[in-house]
């Protein structure tokens, strides 16, 4: 048990190191890759089941960033994505970007958001740029006062 324990430890060690040296977003499989380049022996599974106990204690965070399989983060560095659907440009948007959100959620629906748990999918602003323009009707080229930046609570 002990012994084993040890290697559990030893392959748990490097996990986080991978995850260290990757600064986050890195999937299962990712970490495998990385773990079992210094430590070959270690198994897929083995990898599996220190993120579920490291995830149980606190340290990691999983996420999903789109259809594929789930990233993991350290817990310390807590943040929401924004996901580009065309380039898979991530974002990453600090918690209190979903602030406003949480508020309503709570305040309509009495449901409280996780909002690091899933991805906000859209277009990054390159992609945006690169829109061809669209065709200008007279009537839609409506301009409102407001920059982009909004204005800063008035309210
Ligand atoms: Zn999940
Ligand atoms: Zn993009
Ligand atoms: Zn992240």
């Amino acid at each position: 048990m002990r012994a084993r324990g040890g290697r559990v430890t030893t392959a748990r060690r490097s996990l986080l190191e991978a995850l260290f040296a990757s600064s986050g977003h890195c999937t299962a499989e990712d970490l495998a890759a990385i773990v079992q380049a210094k430590m070959p022996d270690v198994h897929i599974s083995t990898i599996y089941r220190n993120l579920d106990e490291l995830e149980r204690l606190g340290v990691l965070v999983h996420t999903h960033l789109g259809h594929g399989p789930a990233s993991y983060h350290l817990a310390s560095s807590p943040h929401g994505h924004l996901v580009c659907e065309r380039c898979g440009e991530t974002v990453e948007a600090p918690a209190e970007m979903f602030a406003g959100l949480a508020r309503s959620a709570r305040k309509r629906f009495g449901f409280r958001i996780d909002p690091r748990h899933f991805a906000v999918l859209g277009a990054c602003a390159a992609c945006v740029a690169a829109e061809p323009a669209p065709v200008s009707f007279a009537g839609r080229r409506k301009f409102t006062q407001r920059g982009p930046g909004g204005s800063l609570g008035d309210r």
